[in-house]
């Protein structure tokens, strides 16, 4: 192998930061990649001129003007606002839950009759005490109503599990907003990157000081890897690194189906959630209205989205964060942290939910401590 000074196993949004950031820093990088393609689960394809979300739906979201100034020099975005909509036994309703959604519902039409209406309902219910399950936390704070057309199914196919028996925690908190307002994300800066995602990864990625190499697993020659490269950035999952020597680390996992139809628009929106229990699926994607209907007018490109249990070998898309895992994944951080030579990062190799914005946040900061220090 030629002189490197970096391995960086995973060619997703963290590897590619690192990468960039190194290689800006003179540092010689190679990134190996086990899929056949670079940018991870953002991973975007062109399909009748509409840019297919491979892994699920990504909408960028941020309140970091550092984070935002920097994804906006790899690509333009649009002004794309995540305004879902749901779909309950052929009744739509505007999500997050807001004035649109209750005027919906009970016909409402002022924040007081929408406040007075949840209150009613919640005393109905009459839950009181500590909520034992995510049905009475959820019912204690949004009452009946939309618990039952808006959340139960929806929930309980996402974890494969029946909302009295899955643990309140899950939703401390439920964004109710009394405006007529359909913007799912609270942040200052939101939007899609015209022509997709895949193109930031590959601008990341295009510096003579990088080598970029696919089709490549870590695991194929571990050992190799760790002896001839004086660092490595560690992207993939960490009990795997640690050939599962305390355990598994759990996921949940999702199985994509995905359409060409030939139709210019099949159901108006973006993003609609099914969230009645009947349906297999949580959502479906239409991905030509990420881009304001760009594409093909007379074809359209559909996903649905079924959740999915996981076994190892599966995709790993969501770590499952309960107590159980996390503290599994510390013991797991102990070991790493005896690595002097590898940095793990990423959602897979810190077993976290990070959201694009976090990963580049945390790319950032590991580039900090490596190079700054
Ligand atoms: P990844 O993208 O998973 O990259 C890791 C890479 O490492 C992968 O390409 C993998 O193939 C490779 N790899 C793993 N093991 C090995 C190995 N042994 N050898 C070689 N390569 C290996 N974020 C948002 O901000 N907005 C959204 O709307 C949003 N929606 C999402 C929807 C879904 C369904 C999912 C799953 C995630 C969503 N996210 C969203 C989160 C976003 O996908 C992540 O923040 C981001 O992709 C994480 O980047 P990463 O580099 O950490 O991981």
């Amino acid at each position: 192998d030629k002189q490197y000074d970096y391995l960086v196993v995973g060619a997703g949004l963290f590897g590619a930061v690192f990468a960039h950031e190194a290689a800006l820093r003179g540092k010689r990088v190679k990134v190996i990649e086990k899929r056949a393609h670079v940018a991870g689960n953002i991973y975007t394809k062109e399909v009748a001129g509409i840019q297919v979300h491979q892994y699920g739906a990504h909408i960028f979201h941020t309140s970091d003007r550092e984070v935002w100034n920097y994804v906006n020099q790899f690509a333009e975005f649009n002004r794309y606002t995540n305004s879902p909509v749901a779909n309950y036994h052929g009744h739509m309703y505007n999500l997050p839950f807001n004035m649109n959604t209750f005027s919906e519902l009970w016909g409402v039409r002022t924040p007081a009759e929408a406040a007075a209406k949840i209150a009613e309902q919640k005393a109905a219910a009459k839950v009181s005490g500590q909520p034992r399950n995510l049905e009475e936390q959820a019912i204690a704070l949004i009452g009946t109503d939309i618990y039952h057309k808006l959340i139960k199914g929806y929930t309980e196919k996402q974890w494969g599990q029946k909302a009295t028996e899955l643990p309140a925690f899950i939703i401390r908190r439920l964004p109710v907003r009394y405006t007529y307002d359909n913007n799912y994300f609270n942040d200052t800066y939101q939007g899609i990157p015209i022509g997709g995602y895949t193109q930031i990864v590959e601008k990341m990625l295009a510096h003579p000081e990088i080598d970029v190499e696919t089709n490549t697993d870590f695991f194929a020659n571990k050992a190799h890897y760790l002896n001839a490269y004086p660092r490595v950035v560690f992207t993939g999952m960490i009990d795997q690194f640690f050939n599962y020597q305390l355990g598994e680390l759990a996921y949940r996992s999702l199985r994509f189906e995905t359409e060409t139809l030939p139709v210019g628009n099949y159901q108006g929106n973006a993003v609609i959630n099914y969230t009645d229990a009947e349906t297999p699926y949580t959502r479906i994607i239409e991905h030509k209205h990420f881009e304001f209907g760009k594409g093909d007018p007379e074809q359209t490109v559909i996903t649905r989205e079924y959740p999915a249990n996981w076994q190892r070998g599966d995709e790993p898309y969501y770590p499952v964060n309960n107590q159980t895992n996390n503290s599994l994944y510390k013991q797991y951080a102990k070991l790493a942290a005896q690595e002097p030579n590898v940095i793990f990062g990423g959602r897979l190799g810190q077993y976290r939910y990070y959201d694009m914005h976090q990963v580049i946040h945390a790319a950032l900061v590991t580039v900090a401590t490596e190079f700054d220090k």
